[in-house]
């Protein structure tokens, strides 16, 4: 799983800090940018370009951070998607 933030959105409020601040930090701009597995927060430029790895441990506070974003900024892809056409066929 993977996750970013369009900073664009971002109100500030802090909450997916809350939530996972091994994923999320608030920076001195006053946004949020993701936070690297070394511990880097990503704002070089950020946005979708500043994509990062959701270990397995963070990924259910990834995806509620994701939720309560009032910003609906918090993107989360999956890391290999499903094959075109998919089950059933
Ligand atoms: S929860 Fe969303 S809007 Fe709030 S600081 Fe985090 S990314 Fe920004």
């Amino acid at each position: 799983m993977l996750v970013w933030i369009d900073q664009d959105l971002c109100t500030g409020d802090g909450l997916c800090t809350d939530h996972c601040p091994e994923l999320f930090r608030i920076l001195e701009d006053g946004i949020s940018y993701v936070v690297d597995p070394a511990g880097h927060a990503l704002s070089d430029p950020g946005g979708a370009e500043c994509t990062v790895p959701v270990g397995a441990k963070l990924e259910r506070a990834a995806i509620d951070a994701a939720l309560d974003c009032p910003g609906e900024c918090i993107f989360i892809e999956a890391e290999h998607p499903p094959a075109a056409g998919g089950f059933g066929r």
